[in-house]
């Protein structure tokens, strides 16, 4: 079937990341590649393999039913850690299949322990911990009925790890609050350690953890944004900066190029209105081109009248609101277009970049929202 639009997704790129990260934390900790939100919209049918050729062998979801992906797009052993959701019927076949999941709270450890007796197998929890991000993870003030629940169940439980997860490592604002979760942090690991409980792996870091704070590597970092290519945030950037090799080389790079092609072209002449209602007049004659993606395809409503493609090379700005499955782009600056010329949408074409970055609104976090917002039906094409 031919799609209205495509993604390519570069492999050479994500071996560049993953070498970058490696370079930020030496030959020690396991890297973890975080595949949630259909790997950040990437495709974990994609991403899986890549990532295994980049020597990666541990994946972290959000939920089950993407451990599930991971382990079907698996061609090697690889753990599957799940850090979120799962329904408590699932536990079964999770153990069963040696999927690796959180226990954050008495109820799912509880669980988890009566089905792996039951099974006579173990389960393989990592126990998160609340440190500060007030989401999920066993309190510190519950921390002796959870080691009394640890030790007295030691033929039901493989401890795959002991972690926790930072409110906001890629900002400055909130360093003072990430530092008292390392605090925390070290405090549950001292008292489990005193208490003869061990675990395989302790790790807390997410990307920007992993690039601004080198104490929360430990003995795995879980890295998500930074492994597609992005900055956490702008400000992550500016504060690693100094510490890069070369000065405004950016060590990054972007996997994802995403393509389609003019669909019709348009003549409007000078007064006219282009599209739904009025919010766009052509103030001389123009040439529009009609390309088939619109926001059920992940290209946002906010982008109407603002956003930028590439053409020939050359930017061509959206003209008029974004449609459903369409939006108009003004072409009358290049010399020759037809239906079928290859529109960019992320990505190079020549000198020119249009970047995720410049889909963004306000918030600085747009990369994670506009990356996992790209539906899972557009083709994702694996290239060098
Ligand atoms: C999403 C997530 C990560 C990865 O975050 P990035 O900023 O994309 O690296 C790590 N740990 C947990 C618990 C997460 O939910």
């Amino acid at each position: 079937m031919l799609h209205t639009s495509c993604l390519e997704i570069s492999t050479s790129a994500y071996f560049q990341n993953i070498e970058f990260i490696r370079s930020r934390i030496g030959t020690g900790p396991t890297i973890s590649s975080v595949v949630k939100g259909n790997a950040y919209g990437h495709g974990i049918a994609q991403m899986v393999p890549i990532a295994e050729k980049a020597g990666i062998h541990h994946f972290s979801t959000f939920s089950s039913d993407e451990a599930w992906e991971v382990l079907e797009s698996s061609s090697q052993k690889n753990e599957i850690m799940i850090m979120g959701m799962l329904h408590p019927e699932e536990i079964p076949d999770l153990i069963r299949n040696g999927i690796q999941f959180y226990a954050f709270d008495f109820e799912r450890l509880e669980h988890a322990i009566e089905t792996a007796k039951t099974l006579g197998l173990k389960a393989q929890i990592h126990v998160e911990v609340e440190t500060g991000f007030h989401r999920t993870g066993f309190e510190w003030a519950d921390r002796k009925k959870l080691l009394e629940i640890l030790q007295n169940n030691e033929s039901a439980l493989e401890l795959k790890g002991l972690c926790t997860h930072y409110a906001g490592a890629e900002s400055a604002q909130n360093h003072i609050r990430i530092r008292s979760q390392i605090g925390r942090f070290k405090e549950f690991h001292e008292f489990f350690t005193e208490n003869q409980i061990q675990f395989e792996r302790f790790h807390t870091a997410c990307s920007a953890a992993t690039l601004l704070f080198p104490e929360s590597h430990m003995d795995l970092v879980r890295v998500g944004i930074t492994g597609y290519g992005f900055w956490p945030t702008r400000e992550t950037f500016h504060l690693l900066k100094d510490q890069l090799p070369l000065e405004n080389r950016n060590p990054l790079k972007r996997l994802l190029t995403w393509k389609t092609q003019i669909m019709s072209l348009k003549k409007v002449e000078s007064g006219e209105f282009v599209g739904y209602g009025k919010s766009f007049q052509a103030s001389q004659d123009m040439t529009l081109a009609i390309l088939p993606v619109g926001y059920s395809h992940g290209y946002g409503r906010n982008l109407s009248n603002n956003g930028k493609v590439l053409i020939s090379g050359q930017y061509c700005p959206v003209i008029g609101t974004v449609n459903m499955n369409a939006v108009a782009v003004d072409v009358s600056h290049l010399a020759k277009t037809s239906p079928g010329d290859e529109v960019i949408l992320i990505g190079y074409q020549g000198e020119n970049e249009i970047t995720v970055a410049s889909f963004a609104e306000t918030s600085d976090l747009i990369n994670y929202e506009m990356l996992t917002r790209l539906p899972a039906q557009i083709p994702r094409k694996i290239r060098d």
